[in-house]
């Protein structure tokens, strides 16, 4: 973006430069020539993607250089800036790439570089990159959620071990995961904040059980996870013990980033538009039903007014400016948005959006199916949706924030 003109009392610049939309131009390049069609065609549609979907194409990033697209070079990343990452996310939402897994990439990665032994960098950072590992996050449990400082799953040291046992839950893609980054109890007698550390847990170690917990619309991404007298070696504590929670807010700072999915509401309304188009109320495109395609423009100008919002965060972060709490603001209309565009596209199929069975898809089910290939995923999809309205701190949190900091209540 253009550096800010301050002379006529602009604090922003919102058009891309020459060289911002030359860079734009390459990555489109380079995803029309290397995304697996097999994958585009899953991400386009809605259907699930496997764990090996997800690291093949990190290693298709790797291998030109692309795979850490937040990280800074010294760690084999691209160095880029926000105006970049953002360039690059939007294009590969454009193109229909699986989204990067965010929680080695984008979550421990960034805590080890600030707070990890060189060890545990040298250990762990080139598998994330190399699309090699696959990290879950072991933050949540039943009774610690927004108020996660009351996690009890506790580590007690045994020589160079700690032994924990606990239970975590919701934790996504547990089930694919090589490690885990994870909050533990370590000093149940100090204040709920003080007494927190930052453990890396091998996921093949004994003592840790994995049990599905089935979403809404079927599918099996998040988990629960018990540890019974799990050994983990001191030598996988990261930073000082008891201060976990300093780097569990960091974590966090990293996970907002980004969060509101510009690129793939974007996407995604286009698909609305084309189900809108192809299919008919009252003898006519439902694109052209004045009550509908008025929702549909609603949506879309929130879209491009979110977009701006978004524009102004990297702008600032260009300056050097932290976002501060416009990232509450672009979680919770960004995760709104996305909602609606999926409520829409169930309307707009009506009757036809009831008969999908995801266990049937997922088992392979390649029989007669009377629905055209646009209306076989979206229930699913809005039915997933709802999870955006929660994680990554709910909305309701998110507006207690703004409430505190930008309106003083
Ligand atoms: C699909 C999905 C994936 C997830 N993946 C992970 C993961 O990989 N790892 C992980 O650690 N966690 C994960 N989570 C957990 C997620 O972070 C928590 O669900 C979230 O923090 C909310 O906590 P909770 O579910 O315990 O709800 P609670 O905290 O019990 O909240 C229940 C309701 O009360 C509201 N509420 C709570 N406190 C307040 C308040 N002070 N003011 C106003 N309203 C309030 C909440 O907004 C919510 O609507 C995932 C959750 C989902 C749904």
């Amino acid at each position: 973006m253009q550096p800010a003109d301050r002379s006529e009392g602009m604090t922003m610049d919102l058009d891309f430069t020459a060289e911002e939309r030359a860079f734009r131009a390459e990555v489109r390049s380079f995803l029309r020539d290397h995304l697996p069609a097999a994958v585009r065609h899953k991400v386009l549609n809605g259907i699930c993607l496997e764990r090996e979907d997800y690291l093949a194409w990190q290693r298709v990033l790797h291998a030109r250089g692309w795979g850490g697209p937040s990280w800074p070079v010294a760690f084999g990343g691209t160095g880029w800036g926000p105006v970049r990452q953002y360039l690059f996310d939007d294009a590969c939402a454009e193109a229909g790439a699986p989204r990067l897994v965010p929680f080695g990439l984008k979550m421990v990665a960034p805590v080890l570089m600030a707070f990890g032994s060189a060890a545990q960098q040298q250990r762990f950072l080139p598998p994330i990159l190399a699309g090699e590992a696959w990290w879950c996050q072991g933050y949540s449990e039943p009774g610690a959620g927004s108020d996660l400082a009351a996690l009890r799953t506790r580590a007690v040291r045994d020589g160079e071990h700690y032994v924990v046992n606990g239970q975590k839950t919701w934790t996504t893609f547990a089930h694919y995961a090589d490690w885990m980054f994870c909050l533990v109890r370590t000093d149940p007698a100090a204040k709920p904040q003080r007494g927190i550390s930052f453990l890396l847990i091998d996921m093949s170690s004994p003592g840790i059980r994995v049990r599905p917990i089935r979403t809404l619309d079927g599918a099996h991404e998040v988990n629960e996870v018990w540890l019974e007298g799990v050994r983990v070696p001191v030598a996988n504590l990261v930073g000082e013990e008891n201060r976990g929670w300093t780097y569990a807010k960091f974590l966090l700072g990293h996970e907002r980033s980004n969060i509101a999915g510009i690129g793939i509401a974007r996407r995604e309304l286009a698909r609305l538009k084309r189900i809108a188009r192809s299919e008919t109320g009252d003898g006519r495109p439902l694109l052209e039903a004045p009550l509908f395609a008025a929702r549909v423009a609603r949506v879309e100008i929130e879209l491009m007014a979110l977009e701006i919002t978004n524009l102004r965060v990297l702008s600032a972060e260009a300056e050097q400016r932290a976002p501060g709490v416009e990232a509450s603001i672009l979680k919770i209309r960004g995760s709104e948005i996305q909602q609606e565009i999926f409520a829409l596209m169930t309307e707009a199929l009506g009757l036809q959006a009831l008969p999908y069975d995801r266990e049937a898809m997922a088992a392979g089910y390649a029989g007669d199916c009377p629905l055209p290939v646009h209306a076989r995923t979206p229930t699913s999809q809005y039915l997933n949706m709802r999870k955006l309205s929660i994680y990554g701190g709910s909305n309701e949190i998110q507006r207690n924030i703004i409430a505190r900091s930008m309106l003083g209540l």
